[in-house]
């Protein structure tokens, strides 16, 4: 049977826009990988009432229903209180829990006072799954009617452990329909034409295999999902789509692209460095993002002035006053500067006018140079981006990203 659920995330934060939902993304995204169908997203106040509102109304639509946060000490999180309540039980000490907590506290320089001790008072009708990496207890119940409602914790780490390592696992157990995702990455045609391109196919798709477009940064994946068909059904139409596209196409594996291109890098013994202007350390942090990067990537050095284009990568100074920082000529010259700087086999530069302010006629904003460089050449291109400051550097990132992949 295919299961439905409804996440309601509790915080005065969320809803005063201080902190980003990110939790209910992350929870999405595991949920659709297993197949559960999310049916709605709410955000609630700490206030008991509108908890326990969100908490009887999604139990009235849906099979699972998880909230995250408010399960803290402190007297603004009730949400572990309202729960006890709503499912008719009483706070009683639970000696698992504390045995935990006061294993956690034993490696914290803070000490255990009364608040912290009210964490091991768990309601005594939900089971209590165990939180390997925090103190809140993940509680969970089911119905009388055969309804999950999980109460997970805010703090996004924490929730995080929880989905993967508890919830999931209860959750498939029951849940047997399969669901089988393929995605593939493509780059350099808009969207609106790639639909076209591949409308026949889309069209011919059987009625339990869907396809989404997820665009981002110049970027589109195509991700195949088939519910309830073998996986080789699903692959079969993944190698159609690969073979229709593959004049864009930069990957057949849903991994985000700095992954990709580490594991190229490994698997060719290269290693990469980064000199950014506009991007300013974005390539960086992608780089350095996941475990294992030490192995590809040895450093950057953020050129933003061009004081630093000259003095530490070795821009000549005439080429910076002829053509301007943001030129071919710079760009390459920084990416052979690092390249040398910090002993790499390839380098990725940028320079451009993110703005809002500094365009110019001959280079508005969105004017971004790349420069990928080797041993033996180096790649340049303008590109020509458009939105805010943010988004023109985040789309810079991706596509020095993708122009590396295509070249590795
Ligand atoms: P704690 O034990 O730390 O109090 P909690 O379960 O009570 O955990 P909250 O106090 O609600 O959780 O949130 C803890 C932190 O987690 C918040 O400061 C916030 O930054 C983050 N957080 C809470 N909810 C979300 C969410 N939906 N998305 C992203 N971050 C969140």
């Amino acid at each position: 049977m295919k299961k439905c659920c409804e996440i309601i995330t509790i915080g005065d934060e969320l809803l005063i826009g201080q902190v980003v939902d990110t939790n209910s993304a992350f929870m999405a995204e595991e949920l659709n990988k297993v197949g559960i169908e999310l049916y709605q997203i709410t955000s609630v106040h700490d206030d008991a009432a509108h908890i326990a509102t969100a908490v009887m109304d999604a139990l009235s639509r849906v099979d699972v229903v998880i909230t995250t946060g408010g399960l803290g000490p402190t007297k603004d999180d009730i949400t572990k209180h309202v729960l006890c309540e709503f499912m008719g039980g009483h706070l009683v000490p639970d000696a698992s829990v504390e045995a935990h907590i006061r294993d956690l506290y034993k490696n914290r320089p803070e000490v255990l006072n009364r608040l912290t001790e009210t964490q091991w008072l768990v309601p005594d009708n939900c089971t209590v799954l165990p939180n390997r990496v925090g103190s809140a207890p993940l509680m969970y119940w089911q119905t009388p009617e055969g309804k999950q409602l999980f109460s997970l914790p805010g703090v996004p780490y924490e929730m995080e452990t929880a989905i993967r390592e508890q919830v999931l696992p209860v959750l498939q157990k029951e849940n047997t329909e399969q669901i089988t995702h393929r995605t593939i990455m493509v780059s350099g045609i808009p969207e609106s034409a790639l639909a076209i391109h591949i409308e026949d196919f889309e069209n011919a798709l059987p009625e339990n295999i869907h396809l989404a477009y997820l665009p981002k940064n110049h970027t589109i994946r195509l991700r195949l999902s088939g519910y309830g068909v073998p996986a080789e059904r699903v692959e079969e139409e993944q190698q159609k789509l690969i073979a229709l596209t593959h004049q864009w196409l930069i990957a057949t594996e849903d991994k985000p692209l700095e992954v990709l291109v580490g594991e190229k890098l490994k698997a060719a013994g290269k290693t990469i460095a980064t000199a950014e202007s506009c991007t300013g350390g974005k390539l960086a942090m992608l780089l350095n993002k996941h475990a294992g990067s030490s192995a590809f990537y040895k450093g950057s050095v953020v050129a933003y002035s061009n004081e630093v284009k000259e003095h530490v990568l070795n821009v000549r100074k005439d080429y910076l006053e002829q053509y301007g920082a943001v030129s071919e000529q710079v760009v390459a010259m920084m990416a052979n500067g690092v390249m040398k700087l910090l002993d790499t086999d390839y380098a990725i530069a940028t320079s451009g006018v993110a703005g809002p302010d500094g365009g110019t006629p001959a280079k508005p904003v969105g004017t971004v140079w790349l420069a990928i460089a080797n041993k033996n050449k180096v790649y340049t291109e303008c590109l020509h981006l458009r939105g805010n400051r943010n988004t023109i550097t985040d789309t810079a990132a991706t596509l020095a990203l993708v122009r590396l992949l295509s070249q590795l």
